[in-house]
């Protein structure tokens, strides 16, 4: 059995059937993240692991132990929150010991823990200070600081970077990525963001409507969505999704289907340039990114399409051009959706 197996979970609120019959075999060491839009249930799911909502049908078992009805105290686990929860009182040092001070663990164990804590977390010079006195990266690592030295079975992640600026939080991203290289602790993340997602998940579960609509790798799931949902929710900009008529070019289109086409796999050439066979349209917005280029262009047929290149583009609005794509890298998708292979 796998180290976290959630089987037909269920959670209703009120009528609301919030979370439908969930199964996941989570094993021990993996990094998994739950994305999916929002009030697709992934904090409830993750509440659930956690023991802060109660499970109402199927069962949660982890290490072999039922703990479908085990109070949060005693399912080690530990949860780090996007708010991050610190006691505003208590210095940093203080944070972290609260819950081995609490367990009545030996006062030299604790020192050694938590000083070994903030070793890993950087947060050595700061052990003294209250959180007040710390900027939101460092309050956010005093809440992983928590979480670590307790040793729990499994690390849980509420959306933990969501309060911090772009800059902090790629950092704090990758410090989380090399904290779970070293220390290996099964984890599982909530997050909104594709890049954490993509950077930090050894599988992503993808969610919409208390449901689970796929779960894989990231280069899985970018490179073979189940669906449109999971092929528009993966990547960004998200995949051009377009009704097969438009694009003749592509064979083997379900009939009423829909071609779908990551905007690196689009190409635009100037109409005056453009070799004979690409679908005519006029550029509509080029978004300069530095490093890369994004062209928004409607077809003459009535498809918006996004186009990503690596270069600078002469193009300009209002400009004709020509699109071409690869047959070999369009995703075919049945009238309803799923993925047509
Ligand atoms: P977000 O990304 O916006 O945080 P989410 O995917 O985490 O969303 P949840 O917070 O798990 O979604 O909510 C799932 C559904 O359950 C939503 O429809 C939400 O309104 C509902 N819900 C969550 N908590 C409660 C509650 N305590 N009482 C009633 N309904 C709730």
């Amino acid at each position: 059995m796998a180290f976290l197996q959630l089987k037909g979970v269920e959670k209703y609120f009120g009528d609301l059937r919030a979370i439908k019959g969930i199964d996941l075999a989570i094993e021990r060491g993996e990094f998994i993240v739950f994305v999916g839009p929002s009030g697709c249930g992934k904090s409830t799911l993750l509440r659930l692991i956690a023991g802060l909502e109660h499970i109402d049908g199927g069962s949660l078992m982890l290490d072999g132990r039922d703990i479908t009805d085990a109070p949060s105290s005693k399912r080690d686990l530990a949860m780090v929150f996007q708010s991050y929860a610190l006691y505003p009182h208590m210095s940093v040092y203080e944070n972290m010991s609260f819950a081995l001070k609490l367990a009545k663990e030996d006062p030299a164990v604790i020192r050694e823990k938590v000083e070994r804590a903030a070793q890993i977390l950087n947060l050595t010079p700061y052990l003294q200070r209250t959180p007040r006195a710390l900027s939101g990266g460092q309050r956010q690592r005093v809440a992983i600081g928590r979480a670590i030295v307790r040793a729990p079975k499994v690390f849980l992640f509420d959306e933990p970077l969501s309060n911090l600026d772009a800059a902090l939080r790629g950092q704090t991203r990758v410090e989380i990525a090399k904290l779970h290289r070293d220390l290996g602790a099964t984890t599982i993340y909530v997050t909104h963001d594709q890049i954490e997602a993509m950077t930090l998940a050894d599988r992503i579960v993808v969610l919409r409507d208390g449901q689970i609509e796929q779960v894989g790798t990231p280069l899985e799931l970018y490179d073979r969505p189940a669906n449109q949902f999971v092929a528009q929710f993966i990547g960004s900009p998200q995949m051009n999704v377009i009704e097969g008529r438009h694009l003749p070019t592509v064979p083997e289109v379900p009939a009423g289907g829909f071609v779908g086409l990551r905007p690196e796999d689009v190409t635009v050439q100037p109409a005056a340039q453009a070799a004979a066979g690409g679908l005519p349209g006029t550029v509509e917005l080029v978004e300069s990114l530095g490093a890369e280029t994004l062209i928004y262009v409607a077809t003459d047929s009535g498809a918006q399409i996004v186009a990503r290149q690596a270069t600078r583009t002469a193009l300009h609005n209002g400009d004709r051009v020509g699109i071409f794509v690869e047959a070999a890298n369009a995703h075919r998708f049945d009238a309803q959706g799923r993925a047509a292979r």
